[in-house]
Order: C-alpha cells, then sequence, then structure tokens
C-alpha cells in the first residue's frame, strides 16, 4: 500500500491528505489554441493571480488539496502548476496521459501508428518516466493517469492509450483516473481497464454525474471502481439539481465510499477562454452542494467519507470497503 502521494512539489503522506477536490484544472489548452495568434491567453502573471484566487476560494470552504488530471496534450504545464502550489501552500497532483480522439492532441500518435512504429509500449513509457523520475527535465513528478474516450465507442487509438495506462499503472502503481463524455462508455471503460488487469478500485470513472440515470450508477459500483461526481456547478451538461438526487441514492444505497467529487474547473485558458457557467468554481461543493446534501440527509461523516477518506484509500490502493450494509 502506498503511503503517499506524489505532488508537484514532493511527496506527502497520505495521513496528511485533508479534504481534496480529485478533478480540477490549473490551466488548459485545447489542440490548436495556439493557431488563435490573436488571442494567445491570459499573461503569465494574470494566470497566477487567478490561480491564487482559485484556491484561496477552496481554502475557504476548508479544501486542503486537488488532483489537476490535465491530459499533456490539452495544454498541461507542471512547472507553473508548481510555481502556484508553492505560492499557494496548496498541494497538486498533476497527471500523465493523453485525451481521446476526438478532442485530443493525436495526430502525432496516429502518423506513428500509420507508419507502424506507435504502440503501447512507447506512451507506457512515457508514463512510467514522468511518474517516477519526472516530466521532460523539469524533475516535476505526475502522481496519477487520466485516459478518456469519446462517444459512441472507445477508438482503437483510445484502446492503445488504455492500454499504455494500464501497463504504467500496473509498473508504478499510480492509479488512474478517465474522462467519459458524461458518463457514456463507463462500463466499457471499467472492463477495458480490468481486461489489461488494473485492479477497479485503482480506477475513477469521471464524469457520471452527467447522467442522472441511476440504475447506470449501480452497475459502475458494482464494476468496483470509483464514481467521479466531478462537475459541479456545469450546469449546461446536467442540473446540480440531479447531480445531487443521484448522489443521495448512491449515499442511501450505501456507495458513499465508491464516490469522489470535484467540479471539472479550468482556471486558465490557453487562447481564447470558453464561457463559463455562472456557479462553476471551485469553492462550490463546499459551499453550495454539502448543505443540500445534509438537507437531504447525508451525514457529515458522509461528506468526509466523499472528501478525505475516499481520496486516501484510492491513492493508497487499499480495497474498497463493503457496500454500507453490506456483510454486516
Ligand atoms: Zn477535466
Amino acid at each position: 500500500m502506498a503511503t503517499q502521494i506524489q505532488t508537484v512539489t514532493g511527496p506527502i503522506e497520505l495521513d496528511d491528505l485533508g479534504p481534496t477536490l480529485m478533478h480540477e484544472h490549473v490551466v488548459t489548452g485545447m489542440p490548436g489554441w495556439e493557431t488563435d495568434v490573436l488571442a494567445p491567453g491570459q499573461t503569465r502573471r494574470d494566470m497566477l493571480q487567478i490561480s491564487k484566487d482559485r484556491i484561496a476560494e477552496m481554502q475557504d470552504v476548508g479544501v486542503r488539496a486537488m488532483i489537476d488530471p490535465c491530459a499533456s496534450d490539452l495544454g498541461r504545464d507542471v512547472e507553473f502548476c508548481a510555481e502556484v502550489s508553492q505560492a499557494s501552500g496548496f498541494p497538486i497532483v498533476a497527471a500523465s496521459g493523453l485525451y481521446n480522439e476526438a478532442l485530443g492532441g493525436t495526430s502525432y500518435w496516429k502518423i506513428r501508428g500509420m507508419v507502424g512504429q506507435s504502440g503501447a509500449d512507447e506512451m507506457a513509457e512515457i508514463f512510467v518516466r514522468e511518474l517516477t523520475e519526472g516530466v521532460g527535465d523539469t524533475g516535476i513528478r505526475t502522481g496519477i493517469i487520466k485516459i478518456a474516450s469519446g462517444s459512441g465507442a472507445i477508438t482503437p487509438y483510445e484502446r492503445m492509450v488504455f492500454e499504455a495506462a494500464a501497463k504504467a499503472s500496473i509498473a508504478t502503481g499510480a492509479p488512474i483516473t478517465t474522462h467519459t463524455d458524461d458518463g457514456e462508455l463507463g462500463v466499457e471503460q471499467q472492463e477495458l481497464l480490468a481486461s489489461h488487469g488494473v485492479p477497479p478500485h485503482r480506477v475513477i470513472i469521471g464524469h457520471v454525474c452527467g447522467t442522472g440515470d441511476q440504475a447506470y450508477h449501480w452497475r459502475l459500483v458494482q464494476g468496483g471502481t470509483y464514481l467521479g461526481f466531478d462537475r459541479f456547478g456545469i450546469e449546461s451538461s446536467n442540473p446540480d439539481e440531479v447531480r445531487v438526487a443521484s448522489l443521495l441514492a448512491l449515499m442511501q444505497a450505501g456507495a458513499t465510499s465508491r464516490v469522489v467529487v470535484s467540479h471539472d474547473t479550468v482556471w486558465c485558458w490557453r487562447g481564447r477562454p470558453f464561457a463559463p457557467d455562472p456557479n462553476w468554481t471551485p469553492g462550490q461543493f463546499c459551499r453550495r452542494i454539502v448543505p443540500l446534501l445534509r438537507a437531504g440527509g447525508a451525514t457529515d461523516a458522509q461528506i468526509d467519507t466523499l472528501l478525505v477518506d475516499n481520496p486516501r484509500r484510492y491513492f493508497s490502493g487499499e480495497p474498497l470497503p463493503p457496500l454500507e450494509g453490506e456483510g454486516a
């Protein structure tokens, strides 16, 4: 079992990990942003100020750490994350991995594949290097692996990335977190990773709060992974009211130990910023969602399980506890 978590400023003891948001982004750039030469995005100084403000908002409501699962093809900047982390004394975990085929920076790997030179082994080698030695020559290590699928089906390209992630996870002990398009293909992601030997409790299936289908959520629970209720505040894709009802249903069914929470906020955009939902800031869960959960019957202990126990257990590699009410 791991006893430490790797942050951009070095390892910290898992026992010291406080309330943690499992999916927020300091900076993101969708591939192609660099062609928008008339709007290159915020200056580094502006970015630093925005990031410090966002962290202060989290600290005000008791959040003590976050995971930034930015894939390496979406404008990831681990040095900037380290600067932000140092300036605010707030631990941030960065990721290795690649985004989905539809929206990621895939050309390089596809062309290598066309000439028969690409494979999961090359990608896995990169992920392992970043997880164990650092990104490029920065010496800044990543602490988690991020992978993604799009809509309809997991593509051959995405399957290659999943295989690479599985290899790197097994080799290093780093856990995996995924992007789904609003929860779609979560079961397929579970099956694919399991087929490559990844224990389900090392995996978070992300963005499953994009659907209010509670039977589907329960299927994911039975698949033995964590579920990412990680887009609170993105009401344009699903109202928070539906997210809260779905989360309460899981908690009432005894699956509190299976869920991690976050907002998937992006603080700084490369290129032109995308118009945000008004409630899309990283203090929202504690400030606005927790009271709704309490009103729906959730206890303080259950809220702590979501924010503290589950992130610690996921990183430690400890198996999941039985569902509440089971094995009693
Ligand atoms: Zn994200």
